[in-house]
């Protein structure tokens, strides 16, 4: 499981501005759901896809 809940386990990225950890999966994020699949729900940047966590 990615650490959001959803089944996937290599999906998460981390936000390349604020470092905050997101899985491009389920669409959650450290901050809560994200509104769009490519904007930081914790800095609201969007493509924010940095390293993969
Ligand atoms: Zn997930
Ligand atoms: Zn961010």
């Amino acid at each position: 499981m990615c650490k959001f809940g959803c089944s996937t386990t290599n999906m998460t990225f981390k936000c390349k501005y604020c470092g905050a950890p997101f899985c491009s999966s389920c669409g959650n994020g450290a901050g809560g759901k994200m509104r769009a699949g490519n904007v930081c729900s914790s800095c609201n940047k969007s493509n924010h896809r940095g390293d993969k966590v």
